[in-house]
C-alpha cells in the first residue's frame, strides 16, 4: 500500500512501538534473566528484584508508593478492576450509585453497563461541545449514595484533557473515590495521585513507547483491591499469574523515558499539532473536534463533511500516511464513534472524522505531507460523494 516505502506513522494513540531503552531494558528478562519471580533460588529471586524494582521506580514516577500498583495485562484490564474495587468498596458501605461521563473508553463504559446489570445505578455526565466536563457538574452529581467518579484525564479520540485534580478534589471532601483512565495522558501528562486526589489509575506501557499486553491500576493504600484473576499470590493475591517480569521492567524503563522527555516533547509535538489544526481548519466545512487549547501536545481530530472517514483512511494510507477515524477499538463497526456524538456532532458529520496522533518521532516534513494529502484527499472524496452534490446544490444543509 505504501508509496516509496515510506510510512508517515500518526496514530500514537492507537498505539506506538518500542523505544530503544525500553528494548534494551527488557531484553535480559527474556533471555538469560528468565526467572520466575515465585521460585526461591537466585535465578527466581534476581527477576523477583528487578520486578520491585520496577515497581518502585513506576510508583515514584505517579507520586504512589509500590505497595499500592498492581501490574495488569494493561489498561483494559486495569480499568475493570478499578471499576470492580470500586463497586465492591460502595456495596459494602451500601453505597450503589456511580458517576461517569459519556466519552468514556469502553473498558469503562462497558464495565459500567454490566455493574448497571448488577443492581449499581450509573449516572453519565454530559459532556460540552468542546469535550470537557468540568468539577462542579461532577459535585452537583454527587448523592449520599455515590460511591464512585470515574473521570478520563485525557480522551483517546479527542484528546482532551479534564480538570482532574478539581475533580479529585470534589471527590475527596465528599468521601467518594475517585478512578481516572490515565492510559492516554501517562508520559504526556504529569500524573502525581497525591496532589490530584486520585484513588485509581489505570495507565498502559504500549501507549508511552513501553510494550503490548503490560499495564497498572494504582489503588489508594487501604481501599482493598477486587479480584479478577484468582489463582494465585502474585501481587497480594489480587491478580494472579506469573508476572510479566520483563514487561514490567520495559514499562518503567519506557514511562522513566517520557516523564524525562515530557517537558521538551509537550513543546515539539505541540508546535505540529498546532500547524495541523491551522492548516486542515482551512478546509471548507470542516470542525476542529475538542477545546483548542485543554488537549493533548498530539491529537488533531476533525470532522469533514459530505465524507466518509473510512473511505479517507484508505486514501491517505495510500500515499503512505498511518492516520485513524478515531478509536482504534471501534474501528470496524459502521456506529459513529460515541465520543463523538457526545460532544454533539450530528450523526452525518461524525462519520466523517480524522484523528491525527503525533509523537516526537514525528517531523515538519511529514507534518508538510500530511497538509499536502489530506485536503487533497477531502476534495478527491468530495467530488465523488452523492451527498456532498446534495449540499452544493442546496438541497441539503451543510451541518459545518
Ligand atoms: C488504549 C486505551 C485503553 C486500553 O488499553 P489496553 O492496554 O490496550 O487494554 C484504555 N483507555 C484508554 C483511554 C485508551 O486509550
Amino acid at each position: 500500500m505504501e508509496e516509496n516505502g515510506k510510512r508517515i506513522y500518526l496514530d500514537h494513540a492507537a498505539t506506538t512501538g518500542m523505544s530503544k531503552r525500553a528494548v534494551e531494558a527488557m531484553l535480559p528478562f527474556l533471555t538469560e534473566e528468565y526467572g520466575n519471580p515465585s521460585s526461591l533460588h537466585t535465578v527466581g529471586q534476581k527477576a523477583k528484584e528487578a520486578l520491585e524494582g520496577a515497581r518502585e521506580e513506576l510508583a515514584s514516577l505517579l507520586g504512589a508508593t509500590a505497595k499500592e500498583l498492581t501490574f495488569t495485562s494493561g489498561g483494559s484490564e486495569a480499568d475493570n478492576q478499578a471499576l470492580r474495587t470500586a463497586a465492591a468498596w460502595g456495596k459494602r458501605k451500601g453505597k450503589t450509585h456511580i458517576i461517569s461521563t459519556a466519552f468514556e473508553h469502553h473498558a469503562v463504559l462497558h464495565t459500567l453497563e454490566q455493574l448497571g446489570r448488577e443492581g449499581f445505578e450509573v449516572t453519565l455526565l454530559d459532556v460540552h461541545e468542546n469535550g470537557l466536563v468540568t468539577a462542579e457538574e461532577v459535585r452537583a452529581a454527587i448523592r449520599p449514595d455515590t460511591c464512585l467518579v470515574s473521570v478520563m484525564y485525557a480522551n483517546n479520540e479527542i484528546g482532551t484533557i479534564q480538570p482532574i485534580a478539581e475533580i479529585g478534589k470534589v471527590c475527596r471532601e465528599a468521601g467518594v473515590l475517585f478512578h481516572t483512565d490515565a492510559v492516554q495522558a501517562a508520559g504526556h501528562l504529569p500524573i502525581d495521585v497525591q496532589a490530584q486526589n486520585i484513588d485509581l489509575l489505570c495507565i498502559s506501557a504500549h501507549k508511552f513507547h513501553g510494550p503490548k499486553g503490560v499495564g497498572l491500576l494504582y489503588c489508594r493504600k487501604g481501599i482493598p483491591l477486587a479480584t479478577l484473576v484468582e489463582g494465585g499470590a502474585q501481587e497480594r493475591g489480587k491478580r494472579a499469574g506469573t508476572e510479566n517480569v520483563a514487561g514490567v521492567v520495559a514499562m518503567a524503563a519506557a514511562l522513566r523515558e517520557a516523564v524525562d522527555g515530557m517537558e521538551r516533547n509537550t513543546v515539539s509535538v505541540g508546535r505540529m499539532r498546532d500547524r495541523l489544526i491551522d492548516g486542515l481548519g482551512k478546509i471548507p466545512h470542516s470542525a476542529l473536534n475538542g477545546d483548542r487549547t485543554s488537549r493533548l501536545p498530539g491529537n488533531v481530530s476533525f470532522c469533514f463533511e459530505g465524507i466518509e472517514g473510512e473511505s479517507l483512511l484508505l486514501l491517505l494510507d495510500q500515499k503512505g500516511i498511518c492516520a485513524s477515524s478515531g478509536s482504534a477499538c471501534t474501528s470496524g463497526s459502521l456506529d459513529p464513534s460515541h465520543v463523538l456524538l457526545a460532544i454533539g456532532r450530528p450523526h452525518e458529520v461524525a462519520h466523517g472524522s480524522l484523528r491525527l496522533t503525533l509523537d516526537a518521532e514525528n517531523t515538519d516534513e511529514e507534518v508538510d505531507e500530511v497538509l499536502r494529502w489530506v485536503p487533497w484527499a477531502v476534495e478527491k472524496l468530495r467530488g465523488m460523494s452523492p451527498v456532498w452534490k446534495e449540499l452544493e446544490a442546496g438541497e441539503k444543509q451543510f451541518l459545518l
